[in-house]
């Protein structure tokens, strides 16, 4: 008798935790409480956060300041890129993603941590989020690893990955799924990634350090060689977003910068031109040109007459230096067009993502398995 009544209660048990966990799958399903799923664009310069149900919340440099005494992270993003060069000893500025790779894991961590749990305290829903990152085509599976943990810590429910190159194509709404060659280079801070796309895959790509960044450090070494004078990377890049261009343009803007005098050590003030900037950057661009080539021989006839048709769709704050869009167009003999808004295709992408996740899951990196040998 009391074995029977001792069954009766252990299966009774055994069904009722069965019922509590079926209802802990489903309560993030249920419309009041439903998450706010949250896009992350990891870029190696910004990182971007879209938040389901209200759009791009977050858009700020990736960069996180540390206090060296205490190991402490002091600010993230705009404050901490404020403080890039004028940090007082013991404060270090870091930028965690540098050349397309995580260089710094931990920080890369506290900083995605950041930007997860702003969102979270915008969304103010009781179910734990899923989360899609967007990473750099070059990271390796030990850093995805440590992105997907990351995302955990902070509160991710699942996480999901994806290369930045496929979700910004996913952003401009590419027919990446249809096959029909698609293209797309996007120009980031440390690497531009070109890619051809067809059927949910990348056909052929190539990933290389010449970005933003390295039009800042080509501005940089011209400026010293040419007028021995040093200037810092944040002046680099104000004066090639402000006055940068690859080719001619009518007007011929000019920009005052100052810096170090190589000789006298004090500070001197120059007039730069925009035909400095074009020779500085010169090589660079025609690199970008070059490897975009390759891809194209690299490509599949059928797949190739695609994107000679369909063209070639620039993406990534680099796509916005003047001229190197008609460049493209002259040297390849092709449509090149400029996405809407390139600095957010990547992070609109991980948002048409979480739209419907189950239509993506061949796309995204969901085991270590799926990314190729680098
Ligand atoms: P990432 O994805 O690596 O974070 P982004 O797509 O955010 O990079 O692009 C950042 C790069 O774009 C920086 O190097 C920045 O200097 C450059 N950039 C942004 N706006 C412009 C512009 N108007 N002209 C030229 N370069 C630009
Ligand atoms: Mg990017």
């Amino acid at each position: 008798m009391s074995i029977s009544l001792c069954n009766i209660f252990s299966f009774a048990i055994l069904w009722f935790s069965r019922i509590l966990w079926a209802l802990s799958m489903k309560l993030p399903e249920l419309p009041f409480l439903r998450s706010n799923d949250i896009g992350i664009d990891l870029g190696t310069a910004n990182t971007l956060v879209y938040l389901r149900g209200h759009g791009i919340i977050v858009n700020e440099p990736s960069v996180v300041a540390l206090n060296q005494k205490t190991g402490r992270v002091v600010a993230v993003g705009n404050d901490a890129k404020a403080m890039i060069g004028r940090t007082p000893g013991h404060i270090v500025a870091i930028r965690p993603l540098v050349d397309g790779v995580i260089s710094d894991y931990e920080v890369a961590e506290e900083m995605l941590a950041y930007f997860i749990n702003k969102a979270n305290s915008i969304s103010k829903r009781m179910a734990r989020p899923r989360v899609v990152v967007g990473v750099p085509s070059g990271v390796t599976n030990v850093q995805i690893r440590a992105v997907r943990e990351a995302a955990k810590t902070a509160g991710a429910r699942e996480v999901h990955i994806v290369e930045e190159p496929m979700a910004a194509a996913i952003g401009v709404r590419l027919p990446v799924h249809e096959p029909v060659g698609s293209m797309i280079i996007d120009v980031g801070g440390g690497t531009t990634d070109i890619a051809v796309i067809s059927l949910g895959g990348i056909v052929t790509a190539q990933s290389l350090r010449v970005a933003g960044d390295k039009l800042n450090d080509d501005i940089a070494s011209y400026i010293k060689d040419e007028f021995k004078i040093l200037i810092g990377d944040r002046t680099a890049e104000h004066v090639k977003i402000a006055i940068g261009a690859v080719e001619k343009s009518e007007e011929s803007p000019e920009s005052t910068i100052r810096g170090r005098d190589l000789v006298s050590g004090l500070p001197r003030e120059v007039v730069v031109t925009e035909a400095d900037i074009r020779e500085a950057i010169g090589p660079s661009v025609a690199r970008l040109v070059e490897a975009t080539k390759e891809v194209l021989e690299a490509t599949p006839p059928e797949i190739l007459s695609d994107v000679m048709k369909r063209g070639i769709v620039l993406s990534g704050g680099g796509a916005l230096i003047t001229g190197f869009a008609d460049l493209l167009r002259k040297e390849l003999e092709l449509p090149i067009h400029v996405a809407p808004d390139p600095l957010t295709c990547v992070v609109r992408g991980t948002g048409i993502i979480l739209e419907d996740i189950d239509i993506y899951k061949d796309i995204l990196i969901e085991n270590e398995q799926d990314l190729p040998p680098k």
